[in-house]
């Protein structure tokens, strides 16, 4: 055994007395490590226990970091660095209880994303969503804004009621719409706006503002409230598409037709199909309701397939009794990128006694235009026209009158409405009817309620009008009665 000097097992306890303090450190900082917190520890001697506190220091660094890049990747958007829906998530679980009622949240849906991002490629397009979500964040500091889709971006905020929150959001709506420069190019950006209280439920309102966003979408408005009385929740609306296949087959949804007038001859000579849905509890539901939804989840083919068919039958049924009418079905975008759907139209048209027509929007080509456009061929050599709905309500634009081929444009509602008050409205009517004739199509004004309106238009040389003045939608049996009455020709400038 070799002697131990006395002399060093006294330095020895020393040093280890010494360095009790940093072991205490260590334990101590691994404790905060442990909960998260800042566990950096002071190095005080350079012998191994000094080079363990070294790397402790380092290690807890990199842990500090890997957890800096994990959280931003868990509730930051990659593309644009804003917010995400897990941290919206967290922000309304967190607003919620102290704002109560008062807590509500906004979707803010950029308009035609589809096209910007066609347009400038998808890096671009994520910098005009950036661009939107930092002027949100920067309207509304107090708020929490995020990316929650593609092309949809959310803010919690707090408001008195749910008028102050629509006027708060009609308020941003003007301020995000300005122009977004990218580079030497700048981009003009529309928003429409979904809005939904909070509530007791934060989990729940990211849906129930998409749905209002859908609403305000589907009724071409600027912003619409989610609306719990007439929506009810996204599970109930859930089970309603499930019973769609049902509803058709029991009859609970119908097809109304509305008379088109033509001006020159005098007399209805085609309808256009609008499909409603009597719910046995939920009352009779419209069209914009149920359709974004019958888009959303699929049904919209199963839907449209039905109207094709009965649109046929009653057009069968109108001729027996001597009315040859044109029929035209309403044929939603998604089913513009569906050759199935054309294979059925094919086989389908054919049992047609009269001629068909099928409205689409501009919008509606937008997403997958190559494929659309050579559908909506197919259409035309089934025999079928094709009409433009919605023209001038930013759904149809100029800019579709060089794409789509057609034999028909209807003039949106919007357009009609003020058209005997406003004078810029007269003049761009005016100037769509010419335009559209010079290009050989037709013109069906809709939404005519007046007598006035009547007038104007017939001298304006619009082809057809459509709207309550001529007749409401309604079911094929009281429109067979109308089409009787209407052979006695009655006035209605
Ligand atoms: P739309 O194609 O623009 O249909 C015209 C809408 O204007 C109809 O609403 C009609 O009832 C309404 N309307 C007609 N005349 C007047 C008027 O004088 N004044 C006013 N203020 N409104 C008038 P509806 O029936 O509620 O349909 C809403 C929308 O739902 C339709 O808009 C159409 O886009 C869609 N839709 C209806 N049926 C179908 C369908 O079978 N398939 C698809 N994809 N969409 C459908
Ligand atoms: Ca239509
Ligand atoms: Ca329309």
């Amino acid at each position: 055994m070799i002697a131990v000097p006395r002399r060093f097992l006294a330095f020895k306890r020393l040093r280890a007395w010494l360095n009790a303090g940093q072991v205490d450190a260590l334990d101590q900082g691994m404790e905060r490590l442990r909960r998260g917190e800042d566990a950096e520890v002071a190095v005080e001697s350079d012998d191994e226990i000094g080079r363990l506190a070294g790397s402790f220091n380092l290690m807890a660094a990199e842990i500090r970091e890997r957890e800096r890049r994990i959280t931003l990747l868990a509730l930051h958007d990659p593309e644009t660095g804003l917010g995400n829906r897990v941290s919206l998530d967290h922000a309304l679980a967190e607003l919620s209880p102290g704002l109560g009622s008062r807590l509500f949240l906004a979707a803010f849906g950029v308009d035609r994303f589809d096209h910007i991002r066609g347009a400038v490629g998808y890096a671009l397009a994520a910098q005009v969503i950036r661009q939107v979500g930092e002027r949100l964040a920067a309207f509304q500091p107090d708020g929490a804004a995020a990316r929650l889709s593609a092309d949809v971006l959310g803010l919690a905020f707090a408001a008195d009621d749910a008028a102050d929150a629509q006027r708060r959001v009609e308020t941003l709506l003007a301020g995000l719409e300005s122009p977004v420069q990218l580079g030497r190019d700048i981009i003009t950006v529309a928003l429409t706006a979904g809005i939904a209280p909070v509530g007791g439920d934060p989990a729940g309102a990211v849906e129930r503002a998409g749905i209002g966003l859908s609403r305000a979408r589907a009724a071409k408005r600027k912003l619409a409230l989610y609306d719990a009385e007439t929506q009810g929740d996204p599970a109930a609306n859930l089970a309603l598409m499930s019973g769609m296949l049902w509803a058709i087959r029991s009859g609970e949804i119908e097809l109304f037709h509305q008379p088109k007038y033509d001006l020159r001859a005098r007399a209805v000579n085609a309808v256009e199909g609008l499909v409603r849905w009597r719910h046995p509890t939920r009352g009779l539901l419209r069209p914009e309701f149920f359709i974004p939804m019958a888009e959303e989840t699929g049904h919209i083919r199963t839907l449209t397939d039905w109207v094709l068919r009965q649109a046929i039958a009653d057009q069968a049924a109108m001729a027996r009794v001597g009315h040859e009418i044109e029929v035209s079905v309403n044929i939603s975008g998604r089913l513009l990128g569906d050759r199935d759907f054309a294979d059925f139209v094919d086989r389908t048209v054919k049992g047609a006694v009269g001629k068909l027509c099928f409205e689409i929007t501009e919008a509606a080509v937008i997403d997958n235009p190559d494929l659309a456009l050579e559908l909506l061929e197919r259409f035309r050599a089934a025999g079928v026209s094709i009409s433009i709905d919605d023209f001038g309500s930013g759904l149809s634009s100029l800019s579709c009158l060089k794409r789509i081929r057609g034999e028909e444009l209807k003039i949106d509602k919007s357009l009609i409405a003020e058209v005997t008050e406003s004078q810029r409205d007269a003049l761009i009517v005016r100037s769509t009817i010419d335009l559209a004739h010079g290009l050989g199509l037709k013109v069906t004004a809709e939404g005519v309620e007046t007598p006035n309106a009547f007038q104007l238009l017939t001298a304006m040389g619009c082809d057809r009008v459509q709207g309550y003045l001529i007749a409401k939608p309604q079911p094929l049996n009281e429109l067979l009665i109308f089409l009787r009455e209407d052979g006695a020709s009655r006035g209605y400038g």
